[in-house]
């Protein structure tokens, strides 16, 4: 008879939770992954995905107004936001129902329920007892408000995600992915949206010209960026939030969203108590191949805070799967991870900013265009495209690639390929561009900026 009840008990079945026990599945193990709150995760429910379905919904209004240059007329328009939510809701209902058959025909059974681990090889799920060889933690992240005082009118990106009506004034605080990606969706909806970010320019740890250049278009489009500016208190005054800003303004609105980071979702799992050291944050500290401090106990994704991105959970899971249970010991590599921000336009960025590679010592070349796409000068649009490129002088390596600009993400998706095959800045120049493209640019930038 076996040991245990499972091989792999996996807690959380969100992206990385459901890829590892998927893939430990496929290898042979018998594994069962218990779920509180919804099949997908984050991802699935309140981020990526419906992200990403109310940035295409916003996108309207500015594509509307730019048939006109193409000879289109384009009537009375307006956006049924109820409408919007509940196809977006009907998306994520079926993508759960996707998961559930994924895992099913895997053979990974799923526990819908509240897990607690109550010795190392134990596991309750509402009660009822499992044991497993080993166990995964993949538990993810949530949103974090400060206190402040009235902090409880505020809502964050899980609430923003079901909102009854669209606001007609919003005011985003924090300067990240979630608070650039929601002030171009909110915008883009027809909210007039306020940004504030605490620090003297947003996007902390990105390429600086990426930063200035998303500043400057989403205030071309009408995004009320404040800068070095952050949020004292909030009264509710009757319908209106009232925000009392450090500067001593006022600035009022019908909606407040947080962005202003996501914490481990380490607590009520019982991990203190059988010796999972945590980090100060609450991420559970894991070595290279995803291992906590307990020798069976694995953790992977946002619990434990090392990149907080879906695709980087998904290579943890798949590295995880594969040292358990495929005889292939596996690190997942961090190496040129290459990210979106779903902002308006979009940023998108591989390998090291300007900056980084400067404070690393490297001699640099910087190689940068700004131009107006092609499809702008018929629309009449002021936007402005930037690419860059980061080359180490010493051997001509490319060492990153940045970008403002529509579709940045699928450009720089191709891109990341390259940096991790050593690509120099001869072969990026020796490769013919796609003509008339956006991306033809990243190869035929010749001139060193000064
Ligand atoms: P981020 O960590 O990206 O940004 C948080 C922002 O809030 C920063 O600008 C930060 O400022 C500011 N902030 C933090 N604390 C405070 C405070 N007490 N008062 C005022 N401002 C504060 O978090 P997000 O919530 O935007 O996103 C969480 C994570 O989710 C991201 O790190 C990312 O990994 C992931 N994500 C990825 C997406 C994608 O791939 N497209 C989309 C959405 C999320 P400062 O810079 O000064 O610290």
């Amino acid at each position: 008879m076996a040991q245990y009840d499972y091989d792999l008990f996996t807690i959380g079945a969100g992206s990385g939770g459901v890829r590892a026990s998927r893939m430990s599945a496929s290898f042979g193990a018998k594994v069962a992954v218990a779920e509180e709150r919804y099949l997908g995760g984050t991802c699935v429910n309140v981020g990526c995905i419906p992200k990403k379905l109310l940035v295409y919904a916003a996108h309207f209004s500015e594509d509307f107004e730019d048939a006109a240059g193409f000879g289109w007329t384009v009537g009375e328009r307006s956006v049924d936001w109820r409408k919007l939510i509940a196809n977006k809701n009907k998306e994520i209902s079926r993508l759960n129902g996707v998961y559930r058959k994924l895992l099913g025909e895997a053979g990974v059974e799923i526990l819908d329920g509240h897990a607690e681990i109550v010795d190392p090889h134990t596991v309750t799920v509402d009660g009822k007892r499992h044991t497993a060889k080993y166990i995964l933690v993949a538990v993810g992240s949530w949103p974090v408000v400060p206190k402040i005082p009235g902090a409880e009118h505020a809502i964050t990106s899980n609430e923003a995600f079901h909102l009854a009506a669209l606001p007609a004034r919003g005011i985003i605080v924090g300067g990240g992915y979630i608070g650039v990606e929601f002030a171009g969706i909110l915008h883009g909806l027809g909210c007039h949206t306020y940004q504030l970010y605490r620090g003297e320019l947003f996007l902390r740890g990105f390429d600086d010209d990426i930063r200035r250049t998303l500043a400057d278009e989403m205030r071309k489009r009408g995004i009320d960026l404040r800068f070095n500016r952050d949020i004292k208190r909030i009264d509710k005054v009757g319908d209106i939030l009232k925000a009392t800003l450090n500067d001593g303004n006022t600035i009022e609105a019908n909606q407040i969203l947080y962005a202003t980071g996501r914490v481990p979702l380490t607590q009520n799992l019982g991990l203190e108590r059988i010796g999972v050291r945590l980090k100060n944050n609450g991420a559970v500290a894991v070595d290279e191949y995803s291992k906590s401090s307990v020798d069976n106990i694995y953790a992977i994704g946002d619990c434990t805070d090392r990149l907080m991105l879906t695709p980087v959970a998904i290579a943890e899971g798949m590295a995880v799967a594969n040292t358990l249970f495929n005889n292939k010991p596996t690190k997942p590599g961090y190496l040129n991870v290459p990210t979106t921000v779903f902002s308006a336009p979009n940023c998108g960025t591989v390998g090291l900013t300007e900056q980084d590679a400067r404070q690393r010592n490297f001699q640099v070349d910087i190689y940068r265009t700004s131009f107006r796409p092609l499809k702008h000068t018929l629309t009449g649009r002021h936007e402005q495209t930037m690419m860059k490129l980061v080359v180490d002088a010493a051997n001509d390596r490319v060492l990153g690639c940045h970008m403002v600009g529509p579709d940045a993400g699928e450009i720089i998706q191709g891109l990341a390929v390259a940096l991790n095959c050593g690509a120099t800045k001869a072969q990026f120049d020796a490769t013919i561009g796609i003509h008339p493209t956006a991306a033809e640019e990243f190869v035929t930038m010749r001139t060193k900026v000064a």
